[in-house]
């Protein structure tokens, strides 16, 4: 299986669990990425892999991310990078060994594809609803427009009666 034949059957997957794709970004999460940029937030990803991931023995395995607070936390739960246990799961790394650079850098690269696509539809979410308001006003504009050609009719009309 090719990387992206792993990524298309793993998101598929992440789509079709209930839980998993329960976990959106919040508008603060958002703000939060476009402050601090992505190569910053995969930083954050790589140090919370590696230290609450990686290790071969978590003593508070399925515990250590909290649900919300950190995008990456977020996208953690979304893609099932979240504890040994669901890392296990999903991604196939057995338990109690420790995740080599590789393993980690693959849990990243997941979180991080997340991220990316939550972002894109997040994007197209506002442009669909400025879409929406544009053809509000455009049919706004319209009716306008009919209203003033009908008084203009109106206007001839009552030039044409009152011409002699
Ligand atoms: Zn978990």
């Amino acid at each position: 299986m090719t990387k992206e034949e792993w990524y298309a059957r793993l998101f598929e997957r992440l789509g079709r669990s209930k839980f998993r794709s329960g976990f959106h970004l919040t508008q603060k999460d958002i703000d939060y990425i476009h402050e601090k940029g992505l190569d910053t937030i995969r930083q954050h990803a790589r140090d919370f892999i590696a230290q609450r991931e990686a290790p071969a023995f978590i003593p508070n395995d399925g515990k250590q991310t909290p649900m919300r607070g950190h995008p990456v936390f977020v996208a953690q739960h979304a893609t099932a990078t979240c504890c040994r246990e669901c890392i296990r799961k999903w991604h196939t790394f057995a338990p109690g060994v420790e995740l080599g650079p590789r393993q980690q850098e693959y849990l990243v690269d997941v979180i991080m594809t997340w991220i990316v696509r939550e972002l894109a539809a997040a994007e197209e979410k506002v442009a669909e609803e400025t879409a929406t308001e544009d053809a509000v006003t455009s049919q706004t504009g319209k009716v306008m427009a009919d209203e003033a050609v009908t008084l203009q009719a109106r206007k001839e009309m009552s030039n044409d009666i009152k011409r002699p």
